[in-house]
């Protein structure tokens, strides 16, 4: 029985004040349970939030990470031992906006996913089409080459240590949410494909889905069967949204 994780994605919001009162919302929630809960704040606040957080069920994120698992020349980068130390157990890698503003290939976001693996991170592994993809009907052969790579040098065991995280790029920020029968669609045959090649493995893999997840669009998304909880990055900066989103994934 896989358990559902509920990811808040911050990406470069906030500042000190802000964060704060987002936590002090975070602390008030009614956190289910049986659900699990992890944000990635921008990396300045990980020491705020670990402190506002500690004794909550909320685990922390890096957004990204280098491709080096500890020390190195690496101006403005931040490494994944960095962010164990700091307190996290996640890392996001592979996220559509480091794939297209940044240029990160499948190569280095498997690079990442590896030095994550090795500093006993999480890594968050994001695929997802474009519209474009999408209409071209491309979206099995897209999202299966970016899994590919890390397919080759991890196995379905490797992935199943991560996450996987469908996000269609047309959904994204876009408020244009997957129908809950399209991301199960994709979910389905990504586990398929992972099944052929292992399938008690498979069964294991966490695949959340990300995209204009809402609260009120959370239920429905989250009651299909492969979808197993969200990743969700505008309604994560509210905390009454966020908090029900959780919910959500407790009722599925
Ligand atoms: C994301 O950035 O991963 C994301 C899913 O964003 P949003 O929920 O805002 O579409």
């Amino acid at each position: 029985m896989r358990r559902s994780l509920v990811a808040g994605n911050w990406k470069m919001h906030g500042t000190r004040q802000s964060v704060e009162a987002l936590l002090a919302g975070l602390n008030q929630q009614d956190w289910p349970e049986q659900v699990d809960l992890m944000i990635a704040p921008p990396s300045l606040y990980i020491q705020q939030c670990r402190e506002s957080l500690e004794g909550s069920q909320i685990r922390l994120a890096g957004q990204c990470c280098a491709y080096q698992a500890e020390f190195g020349a690496l101006t403005g980068e931040i490494s994944p031992a960095q962010l164990r130390e700091a307190g996290c157990e996640y890392v996001i890698v592979g996220h559509s906006e480091r794939r297209n503003l940044f240029d990160e290939t499948d190569e280095v976001v498997c690079r990442k996913f590896a030095a994550a693996l090795a500093c006993g991170l999480r890594p968050v592994l994001c695929v997802g089409e474009t519209r474009q993809q999408r209409d071209a009907g491309e979206t099995a052969e897209v999202v299966g080459r970016q899994l590919q790579v890390v397919l080759e040098s991890f196995g379905v065991g490797g992935l199943a240590q991560g996450v996987l995280a469908y996000e269609p790029v047309w959904a994204i920020g876009t408020g244009l949410t997957a129908s809950p029968e399209q991301a199960q669609e994709v979910h389905a045959m990504i586990r398929a494909r992972l099944a052929m090649l292992d399938d008690e493995q498979a069964q294991c893999v966490q695949i959340v889905y990300g995209g204009s997840v809402k609260a009120d669009n959370a239920e429905a998304l989250f009651a299909m069967p492969d979808i197993d909880g969200g990743l969700v990055g505008g309604a994560s900066l509210n905390a009454d949204e966020f908090g029900a989103i959780a919910r959500a994934a407790g009722r599925a």
